[in-house]
């Protein structure tokens, strides 16, 4: 049973003191609930922030200092790198690695499994030999899939937005700590900068977790039968889907026939995000420019009827 919804903003003091829960910047009952039961899936200690963005942005602004260098897994989802080029105004640095092999000299590596569009995976073993704090995105892979405190990552990120809440009505990011003082440190950033969840959307998470396991195994399963199909279609020259999870791209010929195929689908909404419960595809050059293929098509596979959807792109991509 989900909790009930606490908005109170405000809670007495008991006694004199400041009780567990004061001030909703701080954080609230909800809002402490969700954080509990994601922290129980990855083996952590989790905290809920407004946007996944909001979290990257706590991690790099609550743990570092100017003059620090990022190692940022080349490819891995462009706002990630958007956030570190706002924040080399103010002195932070980051240089671009292949995250199968070792991380170069840094201060943070930051890892994402797998990376958003690319769906490389990284080298687990590699980045935990580093002697820096290891960050791993795991949004698109989730704790049903991976746990990567387990595979000696320091901190996990979340766009809760995405799989976790999994609807496409939250806003919503997390970090999973393994240390307690990088958590305290992360509680305290956020309780003076005030990035932290509302409620509603705490709870809209709840909601989500509690179907997490079955709709990832059907979009896994789902992601799987098309990335094959799709392995053997004469109009598609690469797929890369890294055997689980949601989520997969594919290049089409030309920026052209990409831009035709994604608004000639029916089923599968032309739109950005991915995790949720509807499918959704877009040309991803329209938001990173070179960085990706022109033709790249990123497909967010939903919980709808895979024969449906299969047909549904087979007949987008005839068109085109
Ligand atoms: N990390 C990944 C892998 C993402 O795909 C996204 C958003 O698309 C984010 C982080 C940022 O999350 P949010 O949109 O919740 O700020």
């Amino acid at each position: 049973m989900p909790p009930p919804i606490h908005r109170s903003t405000t809670c007495p003091y008991a006694g004199r003191a400041p009780g567990e829960f004061s001030y909703a910047r701080f954080s609230s009952p909800t809002v402490a609930a969700a954080e509990q039961a994601l922290g129980a899936l990855e083996g952590g200690e989790a905290l809920l922030f407004a946007s996944g963005s909001a979290a990257a942005a706590a991690i790099l602004l609550a743990l570092l200092e100017p003059g620090r260098t990022v190692a940022l897994a080349e490819g891995a989802y462009y706002g990630t790198g958007v956030i570190l080029d706002e924040l080399s105004r103010w002195g932070l640095r980051h240089v671009e690695f292949d995250q199968a092999e070792a991380p170069p000299a840094a201060d943070l590596v930051w890892l994402e499994a797998p990376s958003n569009p690319f769906l490389t995976m990284p080298s687990f073993e590699s980045a935990a030999a580093h002697p820096a704090r290891v960050v791993c995105d795991a949004t698109a892979s989730t704790p049903v899939h991976l746990r990567p405190l387990e595979h000696g990552c320091d901190l996990v990120l979340h766009s809760a937005t995405k799989f976790l809440a999994g609807h496409d009505d939250a806003l919503l990011g997390a970090v999973v700590c393994k240390h307690a003082d990088d958590a305290a440190r992360l509680r305290e950033f956020r309780s003076r900068t005030g990035p932290v969840a509302a409620p509603d959307t705490a709870w809209l998470l709840l909601r989500g977790l509690a179907t997490l396991e079955v709709r990832y195994a059907r979009q896994s399963e789902s992601a799987a039968a098309i990335a094959e199909r799709l392995r053997r279609h004469p109009a598609v020259t690469t797929v890369r889907y890294p055997g689980f999870g949601g989520l997969l791209s594919f290049d089409v010929a030309t920026a052209d026939v990409a831009g035709r195929t994604e608004t000639a689908t029916r089923l599968i909404a032309n739109a950005t995000s991915l995790g949720g419960v509807s499918s959704k595809i877009e040309s991803r050059s329209r938001w990173e420019g070179d960085r990706v293929p022109p033709g790249l098509l990123r497909l967010s596979v939903g919980l709808e009827d895979p024969e449906e959807l299969w047909a549904d792109l087979e007949q987008a991509l005839a068109g085109a």
